[in-house]
């Protein structure tokens, strides 16, 4: 059969996207229409899909619910299924791939962690995204890698230079985007991630043939959505650093158990502009004067907003973070000055709605209690304004040592 005959024709593609639309829209109104009877068989879904987990986390990691597990299966599926249908040779396969590599790089390039497009327009937690991202991420190295062996598998075509670099630059993204790597070197992984994409996006302008075609396409958006997340991404941060009101440097204050010994900091850091604050949001910091190591220096970490004074409703000038002593930069922030400059990004992240609950439960453990101060004040906040349902409200706070954030408690009562 000929090749152009089996390609799926423009109002085939409209049909799917139609029926894929026509089926949410259904599946929503089925939900919203059994409302208060169909709870039991939401909570049964919500039980059995995603709470019910097919493999544990590992640290750097995520959990697998049988919801996530069902969605990689059917992401994997729909990529075979759309490189080998109707193939009948290897040049469609090889081209098959390399179209459908293209398809998958454009989600990837929407950005990691601080995506403009995923984590502040579409509101996506980082745990959901970095799950997304990392199967995206293997899908799509999985296509590159059968269409470069088709490639070669075919007698009259010749591997260029371009091409090996390109197969190097895949094959050291998949390597360094190892756990192992990830969990041990995790900032060397973070910036050599981005170069390393930086690189493959420019030679793939090269190994593509430009001109109207559908390649041409996915590489634009791809470069053209990742270029607004930096522009976007090096604005915020210049907003957030530079100009404004003159504000003293950020404090780092020492937090240590009975035994003596510094398990974890506490950060104050006022703001140039005042902004906007909702529970859940979390920043990324540096400390470009953090000692002993070069590379701490340009490190930069996300830590939960803990705490943060409002001048106004939901303004703030001021943000408190706890940070738990770890082995990296966390540890080397103990021997930091008492005041030093910190650089932040952010924020990132919301939390979840809460208002509609009338018994809220949370759970921490050390300086995890950082992720729920604000989210108790605004249910406090709410319930005295009459604008949340809560009733009662608990924390359950997990300490090693009871010392620990003892010190804290009195420095803010101060
Ligand atoms: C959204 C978010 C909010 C967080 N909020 C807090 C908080 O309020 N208080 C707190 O104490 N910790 C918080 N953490 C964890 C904190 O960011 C890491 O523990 C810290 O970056 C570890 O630094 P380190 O170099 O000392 O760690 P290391 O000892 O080198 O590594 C410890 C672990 O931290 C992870 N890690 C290292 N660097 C980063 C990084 N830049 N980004 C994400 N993970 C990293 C690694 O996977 C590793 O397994 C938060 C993490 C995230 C993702």
């Amino acid at each position: 059969m000929d090749i152009a005959a089996n390609k799926l024709q423009p109002h085939k593609y409209y049909a799917i996207a139609l029926g894929s639309l026509l089926i949410l829209l259904l599946s929503w109104n089925l939900a919203a229409a059994l409302g208060h009877h169909g709870r039991p068989i939401l909570a049964l879904a919500r039980k059995c899909l995603s709470q019910t987990l097919i493999s544990v986390r590992l640290n750097g990691s995520s959990d697998v619910s049988v919801a996530a597990g069902l969605l990689i299966a059917a992401l994997a599926a729909a990529n075979i299924l759309a490189c080998v249908i109707f193939v009948k040779d290897v040049p469609t396969l090889a081209q098959r791939s390399g179209t459908l590599a293209l398809i998958n790089l454009v989600p990837l390039y929407l950005g990691g962690s601080r995506s403009l497009w995923i984590n502040i327009a579409c509101g996506v937690s980082h745990p959901v995204h970095g799950f997304a991202h990392r199967w995206i991420g293997r899908i799509c190295l999985a296509l590159a890698i059968s269409h470069g062996l088709a490639r070669l598998s075919m007698l009259e075509w010749k591997a260029t230079y371009m091409h090996v670099i390109l197969m190097v630059l895949l094959c050291l993204l998949g390597t360094a985007s190892t756990i192992l790597l990830r969990r041990r070197f995790y900032e060397v992984f973070v910036k050599s991630h981005v170069a390393l994409s930086a690189g493959l996006q420019i030679c793939l302008w090269l190994h593509i043939s430009k001109g109207k075609n559908f390649e041409t396409l996915c590489l634009g958006l791809a470069a053209l959505l990742w270029s607004i997340h930096y522009a976007f991404w090096v604005a915020r941060l210049a907003i957030r650093n530079l100009g404004g009101r003159t504000v003293p440097p950020g404090s780092i204050v020492a937090l240590t158990d009975q035994g003596g010994s510094v398990k974890a900091l506490a950060l104050k850091i006022s703001l140039r502009r005042p902004w906007r604050l909702s529970h859940g949001q979390y920043i990324y910091i540096t400390i470009p004067s953090v000692p002993r190591t070069v590379g701490s220096a340009v490190q930069s970490h996300p830590y939960m907003i803990a705490w943060a004074p409002e001048v106004a409703d939901k303004i703030t000038t001021e943000l408190h973070l706890l940070v738990q002593c770890q082995r990296g930069f966390s540890d080397v922030l103990r021997l930091a000055r008492a005041t030093a400059t910190i650089w932040i990004d952010g924020p990132y992240g919301r939390g979840p709605k809460l208002d509609d609950f009338d018994k809220v439960l949370f759970l921490a453990s050390g300086a995890g209690v950082a992720a729920h101060l604000l989210a108790i004040r605004h249910l406090l906040q709410g319930h005295n304004a009459r604008t949340a349902q809560v009733r009662r409200l608990s924390l359950l706070w997990v300490l090693e040592s009871e010392g620990l954030f003892y010190n804290l408690f009195c420095m803010e009562c101060s």
